[in-house]
């Protein structure tokens, strides 16, 4: 029988009952259960939460910081488990894996440190008036499936910090290693501060329309953050929303072919090319073109697609069935609209697992779907361009907003360019670099508000303003 996981309500892990089977996206093969909690469980997580924000809001933030440290300390203690229980349920490579377990416990080892001072706005003869921070209450935090590690923590740990007390929602398809390290903190988070609940689809509507949740924040798709910020607007939930993403890199004229060909590869195939901030579209000046885009493809050749858990495996599959049916629906339509393929293209059904061969399209033009729509999957479409102008207004036309990058031999130049890009993050020379202290914020339709840094943390309270009428004092 397949290990069965606990969720947490109230301080205590449970086990309710209904199961919900989680596969191994590498093989087809399930590999855990997990609750399949409904609106009993998330009642019961709202009252806990409820009732344990009266205490926890007026626990010295020192103390906080002191849970969130401790979190860190205990996914870092395990990292090897969690990392290897992270590849069988999500498919990235245990090297990726182990990128995100590491970097779940340093981004929350680092933003334990964000403070919340006190504002003075007027001190004078007649008036003090000062705004301080209160937490906005009992959070509900829905995670995806990329990065459900990073994800979970990066939402529990302004939450907590800020004063709050939350209720969790990890993915249906990749709960385990999020539950594993629910188990391993249960007894030492205070009860009812931190409960995790799983569930299916259905459980995410029940969270964002529970009347006793005062804010939501979620990181998934633009189609249901949409979902989310209607159900929200009923009683006017606080809403932070992470969605999804169509990045654009320009590559100028200028840019180093040899050391760029590489690292633009890995901006779109880490994880499969299933992170929000992936570069999903890579514009090539024309003078460049043939020679990066064959460099690019040179370098592919040589990269193993395979299960994350083996030796040599630099990609792994498609994380969830219905999202590799996506990604070859969108290859069959670059086929049928007869695109150039540089490489990959064609995939063998008979192999068990979610695969997709590493696939570069050639110039599709600019009305393609694979360049006009969301891939999140191992295929990257080169496109040419002419003018610097040209590969702005191209980048910008989309309804998406998260990120982009430039990439070129003149930092400078670099920058001016990535000034005119309407994205919530640019990169120069770099890519797929968050800082626990720099606000992440996707503008236009991948999101709303920002997680990370103070701006982060600020959504998750309120601001009060207390002023004290001062008698002027006689001569
Ligand atoms: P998704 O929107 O399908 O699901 C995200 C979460 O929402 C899951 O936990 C799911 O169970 C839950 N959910 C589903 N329907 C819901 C509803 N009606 N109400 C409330 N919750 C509901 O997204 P996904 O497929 O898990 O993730 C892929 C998407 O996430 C991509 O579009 C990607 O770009 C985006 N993403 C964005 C960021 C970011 O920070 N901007 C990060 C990672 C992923």
């Amino acid at each position: 029988m397949v290990q069965q996981y606990s969720v947490l309500i109230n301080g205590k892990l449970e086990k309710p009952g209904k199961w919900i089977d989680v596969v191994n996206p590498a093989n087809e093969q399930v590999i855990g259960q997990v609750p399949d909690c409904g609106q009993e469980e998330l009642d019961r997580a709202v009252a806990a939460a409820r009732s344990a924000f009266k205490t926890w809001k007026n626990v010295p933030i020192d103390e906080r910081r002191a849970v969130i440290q401790m979190i860190s300390a205990a996914i870092k203690a395990n990292a090897d488990e969690l990392m290897r229980l992270l590849t069988s349920e999500q498919g990235k490579p245990h090297a990726q894996a182990a990128g995100e377990i590491h970097g779940a416990a340093a981004m929350a080892a680092a933003q334990s440190t964000l403070t919340l001072e006190d504002e003075i706005n007027e001190d004078s003869d007649t008036r003090l008036s000062r705004t301080r921070r209160v937490p906005v209450g009992v959070v509900g935090g829905i995670v995806p499936w990329n990065f459900p590690v990073m994800m979970a923590v990066q939402k529990i740990v302004p939450a907590l910090l800020s004063g709050c007390t939350m209720v969790l929602k990890p993915s249906p398809f990749t709960p385990l290693a999020t539950l594993r390290i629910v188990e391993l903190i249960a007894d030492e988070v205070p009860a009812g501060v931190l409960n995790v609940i799983t569930g299916g689809d259905d459980l995410g509507p029940l969270i964002t329309s529970h009347p006793d949740i005062d804010k939501i924040t979620f990181t998934g798709s633009t189609a249901t953050g949409k979902r989310v910020m209607e159900s929200a607007s009923k009683d006017l939930k606080r809403i932070t929303l992470e969605l999804g993403g169509n990045d654009a890199s320009i590559v100028l004229p200028d840019a180093d072919v040899k050391k760029v060909a590489e690292q633009l590869f890995w901006s779109s195939f880490t994880n499969a090319g299933q992170i929000c901030v992936a570069a999903k579209r890579i514009y090539i000046h024309e003078d460049i073109y043939d020679e990066l885009s064959a460099a690019i493809a040179e370098y592919a050749r040589h990269v193993k697609v395979g299960d994350g858990a083996e030796q040599g495996t630099a990609v792994g599959p498609i994380q969830n069935k219905k999202q590799y049916e996506r990604v070859l629906d969108l290859i069959q339509d670059a086929k049928d609209n007869g695109y150039k393929f540089l490489l990959g293209g064609d995939h063998d059904p008979s192999i068990p697992g979610y695969y997709v061969p590493i696939t570069i399209l050639d110039n599709p033009p600019e009305d393609a779907r694979i360049v006009a729509e969301e891939q999140f999957g191992p295929v990257m479409p080169l496109m040419k361009f002419s003018t610097v102008e040209e590969a702005i207004q191209r980048a910008n036309a989309s309804d998406y907003g998260l990120a982009g990058a430039v990439w070129t031999g003149n930092p400078e130049e670099g920058v001016k360019v990535a000034e005119q890009l309407e994205t919530g993050t640019v990169w120069v020379n770099e890519y797929l670099h968050l800082s626990p202290f720099a606000p992440f914020a996707g503008h236009k339709q991948s999101g709303f508000g920002a997680e990370y840094g103070k701006e982060g943390l600020l959504e998750f309270t309120y601001p009060q303003v207390i002023t004290v009428k001062r008698e002027k004092a006689m001569a």
